[in-house]
């Protein structure tokens, strides 16, 4: 599933060139998540001032409007302009005079959203509810201890509600909570101050060096010019089971939390 350093990646790998294209057409495949909201002919004619990222969002901004535009579990971006014809996974074509902007989405769990700005009722419900930016300014340590203080739920599922810190998805929580040492069952209201500090360092650190090395790519994410992501090579427990400790030599454990695969070393991270 792309998760933030995937989808900023992805960002990275277009927004320069797709900035002042003017759209010729739009077309849709299949149904997405949600619905776009506005007809694809409707579209037409407007120009791509940029693109932003808020959390796992990508935002295009248009001269009126912006469409916002979510992977979902397996949905990936290509921009180009020799694209080959759309096939049975290409749900999405925005087609401009840069080139085709297309979502490839075999489970069609992510969506294409047209927002007439950033007051509309459709982007205020999506992006409304989501906590600071991970690698922002704004995510700060006592901040986020104090939130977690007011949490009795496992502290590896407070990191991926979303709504205290965005965009640490399942593998960068496992990664993070290994660098901190932090058992992903313990209570979030139970870290100590310095724990949870140094919980938001790790995941910046987890989340930075998974920037810089483009994604992890466990099956088939690659970012709009097609390439993938290799931070799945550098993981200390994603992933990981039965397999030695990188620190310790102990095998690393995986447990279920949420429906979610959980990995961690029961020796560096005791409690
Ligand atoms: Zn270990």
């Amino acid at each position: 599933m792309p998760e933030l350093p995937e989808v900023e990646a992805t960002r990275l790998s277009f927004a320069d060139r797709i900035a002042g294209a003017h759209i010729t057409s739009a077309a849709q495949g299949k149904p997405l998540r949600w619905p776009l909201g506005t007809a694809p002919a409707q579209l037409a004619g407007r120009t791509v001032r940029g693109v932003r990222r808020r959390g796992k969002y990508l935002l295009l901004d248009l001269d009126a409007g912006l469409l916002l535009l979510h992977l979902g579990m397996s949905g990936s971006l290509s921009f180009g302009a020799h694209l080959p014809p759309r096939g049975p996974h290409d749900h999405f074509d925005l087609l401009t005079s840069r080139g085709t902007l297309r979502l490839n989405d075999p489970r069609r769990f992510g969506a294409v959203v047209w927002a007439a700005g950033p007051d509309d009722p459709v982007a205020h419900k999506l992006l409304g509810g989501l906590g600071v930016e991970p690698l922002g300014a704004d995510f700060d340590a006592a901040a986020f201890h104090a939130a977690l203080k007011a949490r009795k739920t496992a502290i590896k599922q407070v990191l991926l509600a979303g709504d205290i810190v965005v965009g640490v998805g399942n593998i960068y929580a496992s990664e993070a909570l290994f660098l901190a040492g932090i058992r992903p069952t313990l209570s979030a209201a139970r870290l100590s101050r310095p724990r949870a500090a140094r919980l938001h360092a790790a995941i910046r650190d987890v989340l930075g060096r998974a920037l810089a090395a483009g994604g992890t790519t466990l099956r088939n994410y690659s970012n709009a010019v097609g390439e993938r992501g290799n931070f799945q090579f550098e993981a200390m427990v994603y992933g990981r089971e039965g397999q030695a400790c990188r620190v310790c030599a102990t095998p690393v454990k995986a447990m279920r939390q949420g429906q979610r695969a959980t990995f961690f070393c029961p020796s560096c991270q005791k409690t």
